[in-house]
C-alpha cells in the first residue's frame, strides 16, 4: 500500500505526514479544569499506546489548566477550542502542541491573523474539523444534506484563511458519523491538497457499533493510503478506543509493534477448548511490543497450515496439541501443559 503523499510537520515529539508512520489519537472526557484528573487519564492513554491527545477548551479556566496539563503530560496536547480566538492564544501561551480551530468561525480577520501568526511563531501546527453536524447553514441550504462535496467547500474556506496568511502547518479532518459520506469527503479532499488528514467517524456510537463503522471508514481510507493520524470515538472512556485503533492499523501492516493473533472460529473438528486457550495466550501476550504472528488454532488438519506464517503457534488434538514454528511441528504436548509449553518457546523467541 503506498502512502498518500502529503506535507510533513511535527506535534510535539510525534511526526505527522506521509513521511511517519500513521499516529494513534484520542481525546480526554474528563474536565479539563481538572488538571489532575485530566492529566490521570492522558497517561491511562500513553501506556494503552495514544500517541497525541486532545482536550477540550471550553472556557479560560480550562485554558489556564492547560499550563498544568502540558507541561505535565507525557503526550503532545492539542487543544480543541470552537469559536474563541482568545482561548486559543490562551492555549498557546499555556504550552499546547497543535490547536483544532476552525479560523473561519472566530472572528474578524484581525483575530485570526493573531492567532495564525502566534502559532507559526511557535511552530504549532492547526487543524481544521469539519464536522457533518454542524455544517454552516449557508452549505447545508444549498447542499440540502450534509454531502461530501458539502463538508469539502467547507474545509476549503477554513483552508483558504490560513494559505492566505502563509500558514501550511495544517492538517484537516472531515467527520460524520454516516460512513460511506466520510469516506467520500476523504476522498473528494486527497485530492486537492496536500496536508496530512485525521481520520475518524465522528459519533460513531459505543463499542457494539463504533468498533465496527470505524474500522470500515478509517480502513477503507488507509487501506487506499489516505490518512495520516487516526481516532476512533466511541462513547465512553476513551481508553477503550486504543487497542481498536491499533488493531485498525495492525490489520493493514500499519502498526509496527505488538502481537496479531490469529485463532480459528472452531468447527466439529475442535477436540480441546479452544476459546479458553485463546483467552490465555491473549492474557499472556498482551503487553508484548515486538511484532510477532501468532496462531491458536482447534485442528492439525488445517492449523499449522492456515498459520504458516505464524511466528509461533498451537494446533489442538484430542487431549494433546501441538506447537508449532512457521508451520513446522516442533512439538507434541498434553493439552493441560500446552499453555506452559507454548509460553516456553515464546520466552525463547522474545
Ligand atoms: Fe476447524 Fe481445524 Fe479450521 Fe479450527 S483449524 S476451524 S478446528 S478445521
Amino acid at each position: 500500500m503506498r502512502r498518500r503523499e502529503t506535507s510533513n510537520f511535527k506535534i510535539g515529539e510525534v511526526g505527522v505526514g506521509s513521511a511517519y508512520p500513521v499516529s494513534i489519537q484520542s481525546m480526554t472526557n474528563t474536565d479539563t479544569r481538572n488538571a489532575e484528573a485530566t492529566l490521570q487519564q492522558i497517561g491511562q492513554l500513553a501506556e494503552a499506546g495514544c500517541q497525541l491527545v486532545r482536550v477540550a477548551v471550553p472556557d479560560e479556566e480550562a485554558a489556564q489548566a492547560l499550563k498544568q496539563i502540558c507541561k505535565q503530560s507525557p503526550l503532545p496536547v492539542i487543544a480543541d477550542i470552537h469559536f474563541n480566538h482568545r482561548l486559543a492564544l490562551l492555549a498557546m501561551e499555556n504550552g499546547v502542541s497543535a490547536l483544532r480551530i476552525n479560523p473561519g468561525n472566530i472572528g474578524s480577520a484581525q483575530k485570526v491573523r493573531e492567532v495564525v501568526s502566534k502559532a507559526k511563531g511557535l511552530g504549532i501546527p492547526i487543524r481544521i474539523g469539519v464536522n457533518a453536524g454542524s455544517l454552516e447553514k449557508e452549505l447545508l441550504a444549498r447542499y440540502q444534506h450534509p454531502t461530501a462535496e458539502a463538508l469539502v467547500e467547507s474545509a476549503m474556506r477554513h483552508v483558504h484563511i490560513l494559505e492566505e496568511l502563509n500558514f501550511e502547518q495544517i492538517k484537516i479532518s472531515l467527520k460524520a458519523s454516516d460512513v460511506p459520506l466520510m469516506i467520500e469527503a476523504y476522498r473528494l479532499i486527497a485530492q486537492q491538497v496536500p496536508y496530512p488528514l485525521h481520520l475518524g467517524v465522528t459519533e460513531a456510537g459505543n463499542a457494539k457499533y463504533g468498533t465496527v463503522k470505524s474500522a470500515i471508514g478509517i480502513g477503507t481510507l488507509l487501506a487506499e493510503g489516505i490518512g495520516d493520524t487516526i481516532r476512533v470515538s466511541l462513547t465512553g472512556n476513551p481508553l477503550q478506543e486504543i487497542p481498536v485503533a491499533k488493531q485498525i492499523l495492525r490489520s493493514l501492516e500499519l502498526y509496527p509493534k505488538g502481537v496479531e493473533l490469529i485463532s480459528c472460529p472452531t468447527c466439529g473438528r475442535t477436540q480441546i477448548g479452544l476459546e479458553h486457550l485463546v483467552e490465555q495466550v491473549d492474557q499472556l501476550v498482551s503487553n508484548i511490543d515486538k511484532p510477532l504472528k501468532l496462531a491458536v488454532m482447534g485442528c492439525v488438519v488445517n492449523g499449522p497450515g492456515e498459520a504458516r506464517e505464524a511466528d509461533l503457534g498451537i494446533a489442538g488434538g484430542k487431549g494433546e496439541g501441538l506447537i508449532f514454528r512457521k508451520g513446522e511441528i516442533i512439538k507434541k504436548v498434553p493439552e493441560d501443559q500446552l499453555l506452559a509449553a507454548f509460553q516456553e518457546e515464546l520466552d525463547k523467541l522474545l
